[in-house]
């Protein structure tokens, strides 16, 4: 019973303002209550988009993934102490800090991000300067032969998916946005294998758009070790994790903070083994050697 009265005076809202969240899907159905008994949907979706973004990845963190602490922190406290970690982030890797990701258009990023799930940035930067000689705009993109673009984004992994993707969002760039990238979130969203994560990568980055937070592998794990999440089931509830940040963190901040935590996960806190001695947000990390 202490524990559901404190995670409700945890996840009380500031104001009006914030915006809902939808409820998870199955919460308080007998069907959630049954072990083991996941929806032939759910397991069929979660295969469709295996290899493109929100799919289900082969880098599992075991034994390092920890369940939130329900700590009695309200939302004014974690809000100061995000702020803290903020500027711990801009001293660290400055305000500029921005995506591994080589590109030169909006469209290079849109399509270096689709290929970056479940593959590394180095990867894909190796594979991009070819593959953007060979397809230089949407059109090329959305005319190669299948196959063909397949073998040729093969080493980023789930060629496949990300072939068809792709190839599905350069024909509705072509189609319905006139050859441009959209800028908006509602429009990005409609694009073949875009979801919120590449959204917001491509707004924050190219656009200069502060929309959303960019919920990757990295970002989910350092939200529920700095418990900037209270919501989330886990470190890959990217819905969750990403509305909670966007109350605690200051709109302008964003994607900022989404770089910044990404480059954080990489060097410092890792999957496996947490550098919290080195860490430079230790002090404002409820998580800091907790590890063993
Ligand atoms: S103190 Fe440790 S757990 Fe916390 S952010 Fe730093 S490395 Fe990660």
């Amino acid at each position: 019973m202490a524990r559901k009265a404190v995670r409700r005076k945890g996840s009380e809202r500031p104001s009006a303002t914030i915006r809902t969240r939808p409820a998870p899907a199955g919460k308080g159905t007998k069907m959630r209550k049954k072990k083991g008994t996941t929806p032939s949907s759910a397991r069929g979706a979660a295969k469709r988009h295996r290899g493109t973004e929100g799919g289900r990845g082969r880098n599992k963190t075991k034994g390092t993934e920890r369940k939130p602490k329900l700590t009695e922190e309200g939302i004014e406290a974690r809000t100061v102490r995000a702020g803290r970690i903020l500027a711990a982030l801009r001293r660290v890797y400055g305000q500029e800090t921005t995506t591994a990701l080589v590109h030169e258009n909006a469209l290079h990023l849109l399509i270096a991000t689709i290929l970056s799930a479940q593959s590394t940035d180095e990867t894909i930067n190796r594979l991009t300067p070819g593959l953007f000689r060979k397809y230089p705009n949407a059109k090329t993109f959305a005319e190669a032969p299948r196959a063909e673009l397949e073998a040729d984004i093969r080493p980023s992994g789930f060629f496949r998916n990300k072939a068809k993707s792709i190839q599905g969002a350069c024909r509705m760039i072509l189609e319905r946005f006139g050859g441009r990238v959209p800028d908006t979130m509602e429009e990005l969203l409609e694009l073949p294998g875009v979801a919120r994560k590449t959204a917001n990568v491509v707004l924050g980055t190219w656009f200069g758009k502060n929309v959303g937070v960019v919920v990757d592998t990295h970002v989910g794990r350092l939200a529920e070790r700095l418990e900037l999440t209270w919501t989330a089931r886990n470190a890959k509830d990217a819905v969750r994790i990403e509305q909670d940040l966007m109350i605690v963190l200051p709109q302008d901040s964003w994607t900022f903070a989404s770089h910044a935590l990404i480059w954080h996960g990489r060097r410092v806190c890792t999957a496996r083994k947490p550098a919290c001695a080195q860490c430079e947000l230790a002090p404002y990390c409820p998580s800091a050697g907790t590890f063993a």
